[in-house]
């Protein structure tokens, strides 16, 4: 028998704002606190709470900010009370709306089996778009780029608002395009409905659209989930505002949200932290809990993080205490001569940290844009100290692993225009004209195919015998073309008896001659494939492993549990998380805060940098090392760059000046 806390338990392990909120009957619970007070800890002892009280776990909702957060959490709960909390639904906005609409989307007249797109799908249909309707535009006219239609495009949607105003607030300058952009958006959704395809935004669009439109739905969730929880709420935007609200909106739901209002840094996405501020208005009756003690950071982090978030005027005031007590590692600031120097020096100081007995995985090194990683990362390698990034190019995003998931993807969906694309991309002297030809063709074909058979996705009979007739093609194209539905006719023999492992090795064997051939460092890239067969091992079901890796590309990484690996972050993506040893780099006016936020003048947007700022030194546990080149570059062109405001108006008794050498 596992062991199951009791009350006292409880109380002991949470002080006592903590606990009233764990074990709170309000129907609506906001705990509103800084950093590292313990948020997160409260929200997972109210699942467990909530568990040992008799609340089935299929009846508890938990919305995070990563999926890998939710994991964890959800292994704690495990850990406390012996509960399998397997039933409990977890996870982040994105993934949840996903586990939803798979069961319900046909009600918004979507297909079964609908594919997610990821940012590159969206940038490919995006660039085709742009060709199609402003193709004879020249540089003169300044059209946008298909990067500045998607983040228009998202900014509005995850703003709830119509495009047209965002336009005029943010890029008015674009104003003279606006009727092309309205036939390219307009376009673009009608693409996405036609190929059965949904990107990150609509996911969170579509599944509001459910709840709205459809009561009988909203109101079945409502029933079932009687417990929804919410971490991070500073950063929800208005459709996920809205979600909450209506799916914690029955008469017996109970709602709990936590955040902290100075560490609302997605605004950039759409996050509005009104949200939380408002959220006593939004919900009168709700209970307010305050938490005022930090657990995580030695005295002389806390007194830097406070005096940081102080120097904003607009902001729920919360000077925190410090549970902890010990030996007093003041922030020290390195100043260096170059961005070299700056990471050589971080790389030594690890390596001496690492020597003394610290594991790698005690440390992050964390930077305000990814490209400030570079130097950091070279050092790493040469230093031999092992890392893992959590920025930049993700694993599912890497070229030769999107060329195995075309085929993957192609098989579940005919439909999906992109991956087949890719796929025929990969045939010697296929360009766009060829594939667009091809591409109308296996599409008649296969909707002839899906018309003979209702109620099908997949292609159940061979692809040769259906695709072989219908798409013409050139002879010198006949040979890969033909290898290519052998291919598919043996990964998808009628009676589904492979698994999606083994289909990824039947892909990577046939893209052998391929890949080896269009990248030049196959042999790490072929590993990369064995790491996909053996992530895919575990899976059953190709669909369901097809949107993992789509929501994959959202915010979290694989995991790779390695206790010696120092961690490589941006600040965004370090929120919620802690580490003993932290190291924020590339301090420099221009580089953090940014030179856009600073010439913008904007009050709202250097405050969002000094959040971030907040977020960032706020993470380390017992040691902060604050570090900025003094020359971004070692050439004639190098840019001198002064320290960050942050170092310069914070009190200087706070910190400790150190040498790079
Ligand atoms: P953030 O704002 O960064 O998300 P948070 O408020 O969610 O932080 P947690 O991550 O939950 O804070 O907690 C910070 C650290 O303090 C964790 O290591 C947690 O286990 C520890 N902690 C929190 N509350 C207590 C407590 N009552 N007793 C002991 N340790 C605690
Ligand atoms: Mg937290």
């Amino acid at each position: 028998m596992m062991p199951t806390l009791t009350a006292h338990d409880y109380a002991a392990e949470l002080n006592p704002e903590q606990y009233a909120a764990v074990t709170t009957t309000a129907a609506q619970a906001l705990v509103i606190a800084g950093a590292g007070s313990g948020k997160t800890r409260t929200l997972t002892y109210r699942v467990a709470w909530l568990l040992e009280h008799g609340v089935a776990p299929w009846r508890i909702l938990l919305l995070t900010f990563t999926n890998k957060a939710a994991r964890e959490m959800l292994e704690r709960v495990t850990a406390l009370t012996g509960a399998d909390a397997g039933q409990l639904w977890s996870g982040t906005f994105h993934s949840i709306a996903n586990r939803l609409l798979r069961r319900h989307a046909d009600r918004l007249g979507y297909l079964p089996g609908f594919t997610i797109f990821d940012s590159d799908d969206q940038r490919a249909l995006m660039k085709a778009l742009v060709k199609q309707f402003a193709g004879k535009m020249t540089k003169a006219d300044r059209f946008p780029k298909p990067e500045l239609l998607l983040s228009l495009h998202s900014l509005a949607v995850n703003t709830a608002k119509d495009w047209h105003q965002v336009l005029s607030t943010e890029y008015p300058y674009l104003e003279t395009h606006e009727d092309i952009i309205g036939k390219i958006y307009a376009e673009y959704t009608a693409r996405k409905r036609s190929l059965n395809v949904m990107d990150f935004d609509d996911l969170l669009t579509n599944l509001l659209r459910l709840l709205q439109e459809h009561a009988d739905i909203r109101r079945g969730l409502q029933e079932r989930f009687l417990h929804v929880l919410v971490d991070e709420y500073q950063d929800t935007n208005t459709p996920q505002d809205e979600i909450v609200r209506l799916l914690a909106g029955g008469t017996g739901s109970c709602l709990m949200a936590v955040g902290d209002d100075a560490q609302s840094i997605y605004s950039w996405r759409g996050a509005n932290v009104e949200h939380i501020l408002r959220f006593t208005e939004q919900y009168p009756q709700a209970e307010v809990h305050r938490i005022t003690t930090n657990y995580r950071s030695l005295p002389p982090i806390l007194a830097l993080s406070n005096a940081a978030i102080s120097l904003n005027e607009n902001q729920i005031l919360k000077e925190l205490r410090a549970a902890r007590a010990g030996d007093n590692f003041k922030p020290a600031v390195i100043p260096a001569p170059d961005n070299r120097t700056e990471a050589a020096w971080v790389a030594r100081r690890i390596d001496e940290l690492m020597g003394s007995g610290i594991p790698g995985k005690d440390v992050a090194i964390l930077y305000r844009a990814h490209f400030h990683s570079m130097d950091v990362q070279m050092e790493l390698t040469r230093q031999h100290i092992p890392f893992r990034i959590t920025s930049g190019l993700r694993f599912f995003e890497q070229a030769h692993v999107k060329d195995v998931v075309a085929f993957l993807r192609l098989l579940c969906n005919p439909r999906d225009e992109i991956a087949f694309r890719r796929i025929v991309g990969t045939f010697p002297r296929v360009g766009d004209a060829t594939a667009g030809r091809m591409w109308a063709q296996w599409l008649a074909a296969y909707e002839a195919w899906a018309a003979a058979h209702p109620g099908q996705v997949a292609l159940t009979d061979p692809h040769s015998k259906v695709m072989e007739p219908a798409v013409k093609v050139s002879p010198a194209i006949r040979p890969p073309w033909a290898a290519f539905l052998s291919l598919m006719d043996s990964l998808h023999p009628a009676d589904h008896t492979l698994l999606p492992a083994e289909l990824v090795h039947a892909v990577h064997a046939y893209l052998v001659p391929y890949l080896s051939h269009a990248y030049d460092n196959y042999e790490e890239r072929a590993e990369d494939l064995a790491q996909l067969a053996r992530n895919v091992g575990q899976e059953e079901n190709l669909e369901e492993f097809l949107a993992q890796i789509a929501l994959l590309s959202e915010v979290d990484t694989p995991t790779a549990t390695d206790d010696d690996c120092v961690t490589l972050s941006t600040i965004h993506q370090a929120k919620g998380l802690e580490w003993k040893i932290v190291f924020i780099i590339f301090l420099g006016e221009g580089q953090f805060p940014h030179r856009r936020v600073i010439e913008s003048g904007s009050t709202a947007d250097i405050e969002e940098e000094t959040r971030l700022f907040y977020v960032a030194v706020t993470r380390a546990q017992d040691q902060l090392y604050l570090s900025f080149p003094r020359y971004n570059g070692r050439s004639y062109d190098a840019q001198f760059c002064p320290p960050s405001r942050f170092l310069t108006t914070l009190p200087p008794e706070l910190m400790q000046l150190w040498g790079a050498d």
